[in-house]
């Protein structure tokens, strides 16, 4: 047998690799006048809600399309196309989060030019994510309640980088021990810039005000990039 390598500094071409495929993700979507959101999550915090969510109270203005990073399944995809929506799964094969050469494929399968808004929904998880630029104009996270409100000093990295922190399941907020005031001053903290959106993203869209504030966000945010309704 082979004895193994035991330093190997792998680390740094890959992202090298990975930023150069970002960059050419960018420009594609720019050129077709894209947005791109790359949703992060644990799983389980209600990404693929909260983009059923988005896609009802966006879809009469944007042409969307999702893709599905999971690392097996397309459960989540047959979802979204259940709504009517185009969707790509892409299947990790056990790896932990999106890369922008998985990206790079997806997109590739999708007529850009009929498009608008892109939403990544990437592999369940709080920490590789925050690694990989995937070419997307902004990185959003969501915490659900149910999580703890603790989980912004144990992953500190995803909340410092995210542009906005949905707090998803908030109506279940009195059932479950989640420190709310410490919750926000971590976010001072950590991301004082980063809105932070209180939403239950299964509940109807129009009985739930957070809702109406992130998808107000996001379309500020698709404006930004020059993409008319
Ligand atoms: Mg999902
Ligand atoms: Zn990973």
């Amino acid at each position: 047998m082979k004895e193994r390598v035991t330093k190997l500094d792998i680390n740094t071409p890959i992202l090298d690799l990975n930023d150069r495929l970002a960059a050419e993700n960018r420009a594609l979507c720019d050129e077709h006048g894209v947005f791109v959101l790359d949703l992060m999550a644990s799983p389980g915090a209600g990404k693929t809600s909260t983009i059923l969510a988005t896609i009802d109270m966006l879809r009469d203005r944007y042409r969307i399309a999702v893709i599905e990073g999971d690392i097996a399944s397309s459960v989540d995809a047959d979802k979204i196309k259940a709504h009517g929506i185009p969707a790509v799964q892409i299947n990790t094969g056990g790896a932990c989060h999106l890369e922008a050469a998985m990206v790079r494929r997806a997109l590739e399968t999708l007529d850009l030019a009929e498009l608008d808004l892109i939403i990544l929904e990437n592999v369940g998880n709080l920490v590789c994510p925050t690694e990989f630029d995937l070419g997307e104009d902004a990185k959003v996270m969501i915490l659900s309640i149910p999580e703890g409100d603790d989980k912004a000093l144990k992953y500190p990295h995803i909340f410092q980088i995210s542009e906005a922190i949905i707090l998803n399941k908030y109506d279940t907020i009195s059932v479950f021990d989640f420190d709310e005031g410490a919750f926000d001053e971590a976010i001072a903290r950590l991301n004082p810039k980063a809105p932070v959106f209180r939403m239950a993203a299964t509940k109807p869209v129009a009985q739930d005000s957070g809702i109406a504030a992130w998808t107000a966000w996001l379309e500020e945010r698709v404006k930004q990039k020059g993409i008319a309704q």
